[in-house]
């Protein structure tokens, strides 16, 4: 916050992260999951809010103790971003080891999930005598080791797996029934690893019937408020507000267009406002004559393409006149994110990790 006020230049967008609401949703999902513990995902720096920042705040508010990234790179900052709060917490990496990173395992007491039998036999040959977590996949075809390899990376580097887990593919509709295929694959295949605790859902599952919780779930796009399913979840509180100010505005005569291609035109007079974000910022451009702004508790219809760092709206059923210095809000409380990224073709996870480095990171 100290550095904001340095900036030369501030009137460009912010995304303002509520670190309360992100420990409510935290709460809410170890309440939605009582027998299960509650690790974090912040993965693609935090989904885009900053992964020191939330992980810290994870770690002293609501006593969070495990965390997945994807990269070791990515554990090696946690380690270093969580070593006066939270010393012995487990940093899981999705993505594994590999003979490049497998040194960082060890220098950052890092957590590898085993996603194949080579990286079973890497980590068995390694002289580290550190636990893994092995990735099985029942169904996804993604990341993770066939079913037909479980036997061996048990044989090879069972006694060092202490957790066991799959991935839905289709948890956003909790009626699918790959959900039930996958849980039935993932129970037999599990009683390989009779030692290890056992993981099958992430943000979506958590909030599913509780024979999808097992010991432990990975919650990632629920902590930053946006729903995990093809609709909306009232009950996740808002974390992240998306907002730009307006940097001019302009009143536009019927048959007037907005933009590059001209791909809007005044049905009537108006008043447009232009903001400073942009598809630069992580503006989807899908958002072009699509998605809306909130401004001064009004909808505002975004007009005309998304351009790199420009976004023009519609504000003439704004009550207030609309002035230079005004903030919009893409999401946030209002529009909520869900409806933003659908109006824009898109799912929450893309707006958020789209985030870019002009948008300002500010923590309340
Ligand atoms: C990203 C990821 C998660 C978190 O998923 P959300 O839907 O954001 O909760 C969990 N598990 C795996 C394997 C992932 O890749």
């Amino acid at each position: 916050m100290a550095a904001q006020q340095d900036d030369p230049s501030p009137r460009r967008p912010w995304v303002e992260i509520d670190l309360g609401a992100l420990c409510d949703n935290y709460a809410l999902i170890a309440d939605a999951a009582p027998g299960a513990s509650v690790a974090a995902v912040v993965k693609c720096d935090g989904y885009g809010l900053g992964a020191s920042e939330i992980s810290r705040t994870l770690a002293e508010r609501s006593r969070a103790s495990e965390f997945f990234v994807a990269y070791a790179r990515e554990g090696v900052e946690l380690r270093e971003a969580l070593r006066d709060v939270a010393t012995d917490a487990s940093i899981y990496v999705f993505n594994g080891p590999h003979e490049e990173t497998i040194e960082a395992f060890d220098t950052a007491a890092l957590t590898p999930v085993l996603n194949s039998l080579q990286q079973a036999r890497l980590w068995a040959r390694s002289t580290s005598n550190r636990p893994a977590a092995v990735h099985i996949d029942t169904g996804m075809n993604r990341l993770g080791a066939p079913i037909s390899e479980a036997e061996a990376i048990a044989k090879i580097a069972g006694g060092r797996v202490e957790l066991v887990m799959s991935h839905l593919a289709c948890s956003d509709d909790p009626a699918h029934a790959m959900n039930e295929t996958q849980r039935e694959r993932f129970e037999a295949v599990a009683a390989l690893f009779p030692n290890a605790r056992r993981s099958l859902s992430a943000s979506a599952g958590a909030l599913m019937d509780p024979r999808y919780h097992y010991d432990l779930v990975r919650l990632g796009v629920a902590l930053y408020g946006a729903s995990p399913f093809n609709h909306d979840d009232e009950r996740l509180k808002s974390v992240a507000s998306l907002r730009a100010p307006v940097i001019q505005t302009r009143r536009l005569r019927a048959g007037e267009t907005v933009g590059y291609g001209a791909t809007f035109a005044a049905p009537r007079d108006m008043e447009t406002a232009t903001i400073a974000y942009g598809y630069g910022d992580g503006a989807p451009r899908s958002a072009s004559n699509s998605a809306d702004f909130d401004i001064a508790g009004a909808r505002a219809p975004i007009v005309g393409r998304v351009s790199m760092d420009l976004i023009t709206i519609d504000v003439s059923a704004i009550e207030t006149p609309v002035r230079v210095g005004d903030v919009a809000t893409f999401f946030g409380a209002q529009p909520r994110i869900f409806d933003a990224a659908a109006a824009c073709g898109t799912i929450p996870y893309e707006l958020l990790t789209g985030l870019g480095a002009r948008v300002d990171r500010r923590y309340l």
